[in-house]
């Protein structure tokens, strides 16, 4: 019962690391369907506040400390689970969570002697437990009817705009109690997070070989699974540093779209799947798309509508591809069998370079791709395409890992299985 405040202690196997890593992880993946409870309940990990419960709140937190892909799904996850446990509470429950939890964050300012942004976090939600102590004693007593939070240790619920906002400070409803720790915890978590780079035991934990250890496993099975990446939101901020992981298909599509400003309409469809795909939010979609049709088109592109004039169509289509529109069918891109058995016109694009492209167009993509003295590699990867497409694109994906790949770890079905794939292996943990 709290926001995981602080560390576990005490000593464990690795096999409850490994144990505690596969069932939080099972937890994640299950968290928003209906069968979350009984999930739950089956697994021990996941006792509420018991020492495997926090030692895999923990090591998570490392693992999305220092991998940022997998940072949002933690945080997201995390914060289900909290409001999923929340929402079982009797008031008596409530009672002893709010309890503890002011109880630990009282051992955490004991222990803080800097000021600064954590210690106020701390002061400000010891404020919060307070005012939750005398409203769950007095819940009919006008006077503890509200709290008073500052909006920065509640962004969700400001962005709600249901509150009063005073000088800064946001009213807040008790009977909200729920919403309001889930938001504060969300708080924390980013705040934590921030402050794990000035915390010298992080580095020690991240050097044990034990902990790496399950951490790999835990990064392994988190980009392997459909389900759990999909929380995995793309920070579109920094979308360029993410293009050296896209797959030359894709990194195709995106030269064309930056060269002409538009895509014919099957290519705008691959490319748009296939960034839903790898987690771009859908207004973060349609910025994308709003911003390179805003622009004049190249005089060579097949595309020449204009993102003014057809805004709405464009929306449209984003939406019906997310699922909110139509049929509401989830479309997810065509696999990698379905891109090379594609049929194109003269000037079409898309398709599989591997597959599609001639010689000296695969080249000129591979040259692009790799570093400068990969001759003797691009022509290895050329070679082997012609007798197996796929494979061809796995040499490349081989070439393009920064460290030593396994071999059997490379296999994906799909450009977004392939992007997901290169990241966990780039990634540090
Ligand atoms: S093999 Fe698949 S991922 Fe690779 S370039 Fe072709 S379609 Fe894209």
């Amino acid at each position: 019962m709290s926001f995981y405040l602080r560390p576990p202690t005490g000593f464990t196997t690795i096999f409850n690391l490994e144990k505690t890593v596969r069932q939080r992880l099972l937890c994640y993946e299950k968290i928003l369907t209906e069968d979350i409870r009984n999930t739950i309940a089956d697994l021990e990990c996941l006792v509420e506040d018991s020492t495997l419960d926090r030692l895999g709140h923990h090591l998570f937190r490392l693992l999305a400390f220092k991998n940022s892909s997998f940072c949002p799904a933690f945080v997201a996850n995390e914060i289900e689970l909290l409001g999923l446990r929340l929402s079982a509470y009797n008031p008596d429950e409530a009672l002893k969570f709010v309890i503890s939890l002011k109880s630990q964050c009282r051992t955490c300012l004991r222990a803080i002697e800097e000021e600064g942004r954590v210690k106020n976090y701390f002061i400000a939600l010891n404020k919060v437990c307070s005012k939750l102590l005398s409203y769950f004693h007095s819940p009919d007593d006008v006077s503890t009817a509200q709290i008073e939070v500052h909006y920065t240790y509640c962004f969700d619920l400001l962005a709600k705009r249901q509150y009063n906002l005073v000088n800064g400070m946001m009213l807040i409803n008790c009977t909200d109690w729920r919403a309001l720790l889930m938001s504060l915890y969300k708080s924390y978590l980013h705040l934590a997070l921030f402050d794990m780079k000035f915390i010298p035991t992080v580095n020690n934990a991240l050097q044990d070989e034990r902990i790496r250890d399950a951490l790999i496993l835990a990064r392994e099975l988190f980009f392997r699974n459909n389900s759990l990446r999909k929380f995995g939101s793309l920070d579109v901020t920094h979308f360029e540093e993410e293009i050296p992981n896209f797959p030359l298909c894709m990194k195709s599509l995106y030269n064309n779209l930056s060269k002409n400003n538009r895509l014919g309409h099957n290519a705008r469809f691959d490319f748009s799947l296939f960034l839903k795909d790898i987690g771009m939010e859908i207004t973060d979609a349609f910025e994308f798309w709003r911003r390179f049709y805003s622009k004049q088109h190249s005089s060579c592109s097949s595309c020449t509508h204009s993102w003014e004039e057809n805004e709405k169509r464009y929306i449209y289509g984003i939406k019906h591809l997310y699922g909110l529109e139509g049929s509401r069918k989830t479309y997810n891109v065509k696999d990698c069998s379905q891109m090379q058995s594609m049929t194109l016109g003269a000037t079409e694009e898309g398709g599989c370079p591997f597959q599609h492209f001639d010689d000296n167009n695969l080249r000129s993509l591979l040259r692009s791709s790799l570093p400068a003295d990969s001759s003797e590699n691009i022509e290895i990867i050329i070679n082997e395409r012609r007798a197996n497409p796929k494979r061809g694109c796995e040499k490349f994906l081989d070439s393009v890992v920064e460290k030593d790949a396994v071999n059997d770890e490379l296999h994906f079905k799909n450009p977004a299985e392939y992007y997901f794939l290169l990241k966990s292996m780039n990634s540090e943990v």
